[in-house]
């Protein structure tokens, strides 16, 4: 379960310094009814979040909700923009690639990385495990 550090008088969770609030008839709600105010604030607005894509925020604070400061991107999309410019060593992409080979991914882990998956496209972005 999720442990939110405050709850504020209109209801509105923070962790991990991004807002949630409870609205269960939200499409993108978790099952406890909370959903990541960014998700609320594009619900309403009437833009879709499709699975697989993810809600970028432009200044770079997770706690600015403004519509104009999210945007909906792909999560390759939104990981590149994340990433873009930083720098690793040869030594580094080495052992990330070997690493990748190396990995043996179980039929387990598989169903693991599936539910959480599904959670996360429904906006619960907590602890799982
Ligand atoms: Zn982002």
């Amino acid at each position: 379960m999720a442990r939110f550090l405050y709850r504020d008088i209109n209801n509105i969770s923070m962790s991990g310094g991004r807002a949630r609030v409870y609205c269960p008839e939200c499409p993108y709600a978790h099952k406890n009814g909370m959903v990541l105010r960014y998700r609320y604030v594009l619900w309403k607005a009437g833009v879709e979040i499709p699975p697989g894509y993810n809600v970028h925020h432009k200044d770079g604070n997770r706690a600015n909700d403004a519509i104009e400061n999210l945007e909906v991107k792909s999560s390759a999309e939104h990981t590149r923009e994340h990433h873009t410019g930083k720098i690793v060593s040869a030594e580094t992409r080495a052992k990330l690639a070997q690493r990748k080979r190396e990995r043996i991914v179980t039929a387990a882990t598989r169903a693991k990385i599936a539910e959480i998956t599904r959670q996360r496209e429904r906006g619960y972005h907590g602890r799982l495990l």
